[in-house]
């Protein structure tokens, strides 16, 4: 399949790996924002290739992980009220909020429809107008314009039973601020291609001056991330700290007009909670004053939430960086994608899900390490220490694999 099967060659990935190995000469820590450049790199074991100097830290880039808990329950609020029907992407529904999900709130009479499209959404309030309809608006810069694009039609065609429940999120701000960490230990970034196929790359070249970090853009099959994991080791080996743009063939570096265009019109920049990590300031969008009677928390008026995290939930630390996946003590016994601790567990972008789907065979009698790097370190004696370690509880089979 053309612009698949092209980007997975083996030949040209070992041409790759060979490049990679022969240009390191010391350790690296590179972080993949986006929670699908995850998914590529454990699904293919692209970390366990890679020379042992070279370390892929995982970013917080998957949508639906980093919603806050407490949007998820104003979710479950508004989904339960017998007037509305709530509209959302099927991967919000497992979500867990404060005790129950979206699916919960289904299965005891609420309206929960999984659509495929915003326009949908809207659609089935032009179908139904005695009813409120609202669709779960929740992403990066890549689902933002299709959302804006439908409360800017809502309001042209004067639909005013059509709401969106809006958690939109930047991923500049949240480089800046894993930067500003105390505890980071990222020294360049592989940024996610499609969101800067939306936004272009005129927000890069600022941070990675100011904190001396080699920013690639870079897509999400193998060779994609072969590709921007060498060119930031070319760049680190080097000493430079530029963006640079390795997914060209999606990416323009003035991004997409007309979503520009869109965003400008329907949202403005705010101050947004990140789930697990708190709030970082400009890190996401509201909708603008014009368009505020379509905000379904103006509408609705939902107080009142009390959030509740579980306790043995560690994805905070995970969306950071500063925990794999398997070293969180619930992993693959408390928390498996049948019964999700966190979201990170639940999303298809999640890291946790992307150790459970790929790698808890391997990883299954690894012992619970404190830091990524203790980790590391019992990496290299993994196979004796697993033969000798059990996991306190059996692991869940996999619901996929
Ligand atoms: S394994 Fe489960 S409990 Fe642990 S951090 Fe991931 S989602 Fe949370």
């Amino acid at each position: 399949m053309k612009y698949i099967e092209e980007f997975q060659d083996p030949d040209l990935a070992r041409r790759l790996l060979d490049d990679i190995h022969a240009t390191v000469t010391r350790p690296w820590a590179l972080m993949e924002v986006c929670g699908g450049q995850t998914h590529t790199i454990i699904r293919h074991g692209i970390d366990q290739l890679l020379p042992e100097q070279v370390e892929l830290i995982h970013g917080p880039g998957c949508p639906v992980c980093v919603t806050p808990l407490e949007v998820i329950d104003k979710a479950l609020e508004i989904a339960s009220r017998p007037d509305v029907i709530f509209c959302s992407f099927g991967d919000m529904l497992r979500v867990p909020g404060t005790g129950r999900d979206l699916f919960q709130v289904r299965s005891e009479g609420g309206d929960v429809r999984v659509v495929y499209s915003p326009l949908d959404a809207l659609r089935i309030a032009q179908e139904n107008p005695a009813r409120q309809v609202v669709f779960f608006g929740i992403g990066f810069e890549t689902t933002a314009p299709p959302n804006a694009m439908t409360v800017h039609q809502a309001k042209k065609l004067g639909i005013p039973n059509f709401s969106l429940l809006v958690s939109h999120v930047r991923v500049p701000p949240a480089i800046e601020a894993i930067m500003q960490s105390p505890s980071c230990r990222v020294q360049g970034f592989l940024a996610a291609g499609h969101v800067c196929s939306v936004m272009g790359m005129s927000e890069y070249p600022e941070l990675a001056a100011r904190h001396r970090v080699p920013i690639v853009v870079t897509g999400f099959e193998p060779l994609d991330i072969l590709e921007g994991v060498r060119r930031a080791v070319r760049q680190l080996e080097r000493g430079e700290h530029t963006v640079d743009n390795a997914y060209a063939r999606a990416v323009r570096p003035e991004g997409n007009p007309a979503a520009l265009a869109m965003l400008e019109d329907v949202f403005e920049v705010t101050d947004r909670a990140w789930r697990g990590i708190g709030v970082i300031p400009d890190s996401g969008w509201r909708l603008s004053a014009r368009y505020r009677d379509f905000d379904a928390e103006h509408r609705f008026s939902v107080t009142g939430i009390n959030t509740r995290e579980p306790a043995e939930c560690r994805s905070g630390e995970v969306l950071q960086g500063l925990l794999k996946p398997h070293e969180c003590e619930a992993f693959g016994t408390l928390c498996t994608p049948r019964s999700p601790l966190g979201a990170t567990m639940v999303s298809s972008e999640g890291a946790c899900a992307a150790y459970y789907l790929y790698r808890r065979l391997e990883l299954g009698t690894v012992p619970a390490a404190t830091t990524a790097a203790t980790a590391a370190a019992a990496a290299s004696a993994t196979t004796a220490a697993s033969a000798t370690t059990p996991v306190s509880a059996p692991l869940e089979a996999s619901p996929v694999v």
